[in-house]
C-alpha cells in the first residue's frame, strides 16, 4: 500500500514539474504580452570602484536593448510591438553559487539547481513582477582578462551575465545581456565553443554576401563578427548585431 502511495506521489510530483517547466516553455515563446526582464547589478569583488559605479547606474545605462528587440522583432513581423521590457531591479549583496570548474552534465546540472535555489531565496521583489531575472554580475572596469562565461538558462528564465564595471564598455554589455536573455527564450549558441568563431551559416548576419568574410554584423547568438577565417571581432554595441533567421525560429518569432 505504502509503495502505491509513494509512486502516486512521485507521479505527482513528476507531472507539477514537467507542466510548469511546459508552462514556462510556452509563457517565454507565446509573444503575446511584453516579457519582462528584470536586471539585478552585483558586486563580485566588492571593491569601491565597482560599488561606485553600480550605484550610478540607471535604465540610461540599458536603453539600446528595448528598442533593438522592437526594430528586430518588426523585421521578422511579430504582431507583437513591444516584446520585451527591461527593468533595473535593486542591486543584491548575496553572491550567486560559484560555476562549477569542470565541466560534466552532474556538475552542471547541480549548479542549475542551486542557482534556482539561490534566485528563489535571494531575489528581492520588484514590480512588474519579472518574466525573466538576469544577475549582472559586475567585474572591476580595469580587470585584465577573459571574464567567466555568462550562462543564461532557459529552465528558471534565468541568467548570470558577467560585465564590466565601466562607462565605456557600456555598448559590450548590452550586447552580453541581449544575448543572455535570448538562451531564456529558447536560442541556441551559434559559435564553435573551441574556437569562439561563429558557425557559417547559422552564427553570420549575412551568410549570403559575397565574399563571406569580412562581415560587418554579428549574429546576436554567436556574439562576434567574423573578419577573417581565424579571427573574430566583439561587436561595440548592440547596432553591430542581428537575431538571425536561425534564431528567430528558436524563439517562435518565425516559423521552421
Ligand atoms: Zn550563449
Amino acid at each position: 500500500m505504502f509503495k502505491v502511495i509513494r509512486i502516486f506521489v512521485l507521479l505527482v510530483i513528476l507531472a507539477v514539474v514537467g507542466s510548469t517547466a511546459l508552462m514556462q516553455r510556452w509563457q517565454s515563446q507565446s509573444w503575446r504580452r511584453p516579457q519582462v526582464i528584470t536586471l539585478y547589478p552585483i558586486n563580485l569583488q566588492g571593491d569601491a570602484a565597482t560599488d561606485a559605479y553600480i550605484d550610478q547606474l540607471s535604465d540610461a545605462a540599458f536603453a539600446d536593448i528595448e528598442p533593438y528587440f522592437q526594430a528586430e522583432a518588426r523585421r521578422y513581423g511579430l504582431p507583437l510591438d513591444t516584446p520585451v521590457r527591461v527593468v533595473l531591479g535593486r542591486r543584491m549583496r548575496e553572491l550567486p553559487p560559484p560555476v562549477p570548474r569542470e565541466a560534466g552534465v552532474m556538475s552542471a546540472v547541480t549548479w542549475s539547481l542551486k542557482m534556482r535555489w539561490w534566485a528563489w531565496r535571494k531575489t528581492p521583489p520588484s514590480s512588474p513582477v519579472p518574466d525573466v531575472r538576469l544577475y549582472l554580475v559586475y567585474h572591476p572596469g580595469d580587470f585584465n582578462g577573459p571574464l567567466p562565461h555568462s550562462t543564461g538558462l532557459e529552465k528558471g528564465r534565468m541568467g548570470l551575465v558577467h560585465l564590466f564595471a565601466s562607462r565605456a564598455q557600456q555598448g559590450p554589455n548590452q550586447v552580453v545581456i541581449a544575448h543572455e536573455a535570448l538562451h531564456t527564450f529558447g536560442a541556441s549558441d551559434k559559435y564553435d565553443p573551441s574556437t569562439l568563431m561563429p558557425a557559417f551559416p547559422e552564427g553570420y548576419a549575412s551568410p549570403d554576401q559575397q565574399p563571406t568574410l569580412p562581415q560587418a554584423q554579428a549574429e546576436l547568438m554567436a556574439g562576434r563578427i567574423p573578419v577573417k577565417p581565424t579571427e573574430a571581432r566583439i561587436p561595440a554595441s548592440l547596432g553591430q548585431t542581428v537575431i538571425g533567421r536561425r534564431t528567430a525560429e528558436e524563439i517562435n518569432w518565425v516559423r521552421k
